[in-house]
């Protein structure tokens, strides 16, 4: 297990977390708000991006083929490499769509400003985050994907903003992290917007401590050396330098033994308090987490009501067991 001894000098927070009271804004496929909006005039209706997602969400659409002057139905487009460059061509009239969605995409991201996330339909030309299929020009595919033109423009413009495609979503461990960075980058933004202080990074830093060691221990420890120091002077440089790294560090897949490890180290806070029952409860579900029998937001939720209910302020306040709310968790199961 490894130590948890703070490198810097943040004091807890001395309330239960909370997440910021503003709206969180996310961008999302229009076509999977099941808005008509796809080539053939359908669309892609994600319900857990409506039905449970959209509880706690503001949706901001956006259908880059629409916005670029496509129309509903038009003909479907797909990326051919052509002299060794990516162009949007239309599969049946090769028309050239590249100028017009490069255009479109390069307007509409600017636009998007304020985000906590975004969320994409995979395989799409426009919309895909990776693994686009690209052609070569006698129609068979080439080796080569890429994202599509919105999401590449999107991804390079806000390089920190947690981006997700919707079928990835099924995956409970690629949701969570979803959820996790879209509220860490949320609570990031609320902070920011107050105005940043050497106390409010600290602080922050100190809530997440846990979780940047699920995901990375060594990143983490070198996290926390390089943020040690920072004062009034430096702290608006910092910050601006900190948030890469840190969502760099979330974006890492955290590793069901280290979170276990995570798990097993804020049990350390608690021992002294529980019953025998307690104890061998708590145990027994980290153990099944950890042998993959349940989802990781089982050892969490028991462990915040053991907190709750034996008080350890110091632990209870860690963002690692509240990563983002327990009725998002469940909703999503
Ligand atoms: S361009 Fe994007 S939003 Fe529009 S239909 Fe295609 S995948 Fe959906």
């Amino acid at each position: 297990m490894t130590s948890m001894t703070p490198e810097v000098n943040a004091s807890a927070p001395s309330q239960t977390l909370k997440f910021p009271d503003r709206e969180i804004r996310v961008g999302i496929s229009q076509c999977l708000l099941g808005e008509k909006v796809r080539f053939d005039g359908g669309h892609k209706h994600a319900h857990y991006c409506t039905d449970v997602l959209g509880k706690y969400f503001t949706f901001v659409p956006t259908c880059p083929e629409v916005g670029a002057g496509m129309g509903t139905p038009r003909e479907p487009i797909r990326l051919v490499n052509m002299n060794d460059e990516v162009r949007v061509r239309g599969t049946k009239s090769d028309d050239d769509y590249t100028e017009a969605l490069t255009h479109f995409s390069e307007q509409a991201v600017k636009r998007l400003t304020g985000l906590s996330g975004y969320i994409l339909l995979g395989k799409s030309p426009s919309c895909g985050m990776e693994r686009v299929k690209v052609y070569r020009e006698n129609g068979y595919r080439s080796d080569i994907t890429q994202g599509g033109v919105f999401a590449e423009t999107l991804m390079r413009t806000y390089p920190e903003l947690p981006v997700e495609e919707s079928g990835r979503l099924n995956d409970p461990q690629l949701r969570e992290s979803f959820l996790t960075r879209v509220y860490a980058y949320h609570t990031w933004q609320a902070m920011i917007e107050e105005g940043i202080t050497p106390k409010a990074l600290l602080d922050f830093h100190t809530q997440y401590k846990p979780l940047l060691m699920a995901h990375n221990q060594q990143a983490y420890r070198d996290l926390g050396k390089w943020l040690a120091g920072v004062d009034k002077t430096s702290v608006v440089q910092k910050a601006k330098e900190y948030l890469p790294k840190f969502m760099a560090i979330l974006k890492q897949p955290a590793t069901r033994q280290n979170h276990t490890n995570t798990l097993m180290h804020l049990q350390g806070y608690l021992k002294n308090n529980l019953s025998s029952a307690e104890r061998q409860h708590l145990r027994q579900t980290i153990d099944n987490y950890r042998t993959g029998m349940i989802p990781l937001i089982a050892p969490l939720v028991l462990m915040r009501h053991l907190f709750e209910v034996h008080g350890c302020e110091y632990a209870g306040n860690y963002r690692y067991l509240f990563p983002y709310p327990e009725s998002l968790a469940i909703d999503g199961v």
